[in-house]
């Protein structure tokens, strides 16, 4: 081929490439368009987050695997943090998430501080009083974490020993277990962290609370601490909302059924919560009743 040929095949074939290129009306070309922002009712909480262009979410900062700041990053991350983006995407505004320890989250609706709470927090009665919680999104079960080299290897042995145990001010954990080991003396602290800190210091034998939380505070030192006993509650999670909020359950509610429904609940579940339990799982129904435990027998 001569040398003349191969210049002009070349241009040609660089025109073909910039004509290609701007052949945008052509149908059966993809073109990359920016997606459109949702649109929302007037009046909606949706449109008034929407005009915002933020949603504010209090999530754990020392819960590993569900809400947790990694100091590495200094951003908060887990199961619960993937489930607030998705709300925010879902809405077309930023996240800003901030730190809600179990006593604050109620407050922090009322207050008027977030406007969504995912933060491990169990819906039942007591709560909906004051507040309003989306479908169930995760389903936990309360247990204890105690010192493999201890006496204690259950609720019972908690309760008969008199044991010292430590729970977070303001969770359910901390109710369920004055009602299974009544004997037993509760310290609280304002998040697990820092009972796991007084289990590892020998001024508590244990720590309950659930048992996805346990698994995720085992981890630092598995040789150790070990979960005993057998689940004593059943916690289902739900995102928290203020009571009067136009459409935003029914919102939050449309973006958990669709993560249950297209296969993204089980992908984050396998992210976050799979290689601590070693189980694998399915989404949970949505509408599973919070159980509380027996007093001992
Ligand atoms: N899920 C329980 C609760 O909502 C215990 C975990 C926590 O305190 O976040 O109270």
């Amino acid at each position: 081929m001569g040398r003349r040929l191969i210049k002009i095949l070349a241009v040609l074939a660089v025109l073909a490439m910039i004509m290609g290129a701007c052949q945008t009306d052509d149908p059966s070309v993809e073109t990359e368009e920016p997606e459109a922002a949702p649109s929302f009712e007037p009046g909606s909480y949706m449109a008034e987050l929407q005009e915002r262009g933020k949603i504010v979410i209090g999530v754990k900062y020392d819960v590993p695997q569900f809400g947790f700041l990694n100091p590495a990053t200094n951003q908060p991350e887990g199961f619960d943090v993937d489930l607030g983006n998705l709300v925010g995407e879902a809405l077309g505004v930023d996240v800003e998430f901030v730190e809600a320890i179990s006593a604050n989250r109620i407050p922090f609706l009322t207050e008027d501080k977030v406007d969504l709470i995912i933060s491990t927090m169990t819906i039942n009665e007591e709560r909906k009083q004051q507040i309003d919680f989306s479908i169930v999104y995760y389903v936990a079960q309360q247990r204890l974490l105690v010192r493999k080299d201890g006496n204690i290897k259950s609720v019972s042995d908690l309760n008969s020993q008199k044991g010292t145990v430590c729970s977070a001010k303001g969770s359910t954990s901390e109710k369920n277990i004055r009602i299974a080991a009544p004997d037993a003396n509760v310290v609280l602290q304002d998040g697990y962290s820092q009972c796991f800190q007084l289990l590892q210091n020998r001024q508590a034998d244990a720590v309950t609370t659930d048992d996805v939380i346990l698994v995720g505070l085992l981890k630092n030192d598995p040789d150790q601490f070990q979960i005993a006993g057998e689940p004593f509650s059943k916690e289902p999670y739900g995102m928290g909302i203020k009571k009067g909020r136009e459409g935003f359950k029914e919102f939050v509610d449309g973006v958990i059924s669709e993560a249950k429904s297209d296969g993204t609940w089980v992908v984050l579940y396998n992210k976050w919560v799979q290689p601590v339990t070693g189980e694998s799982a399915t989404p949970p129904p949505d509408d599973v009743e919070a159980e509380a435990p027996a007093p001992p027998a």
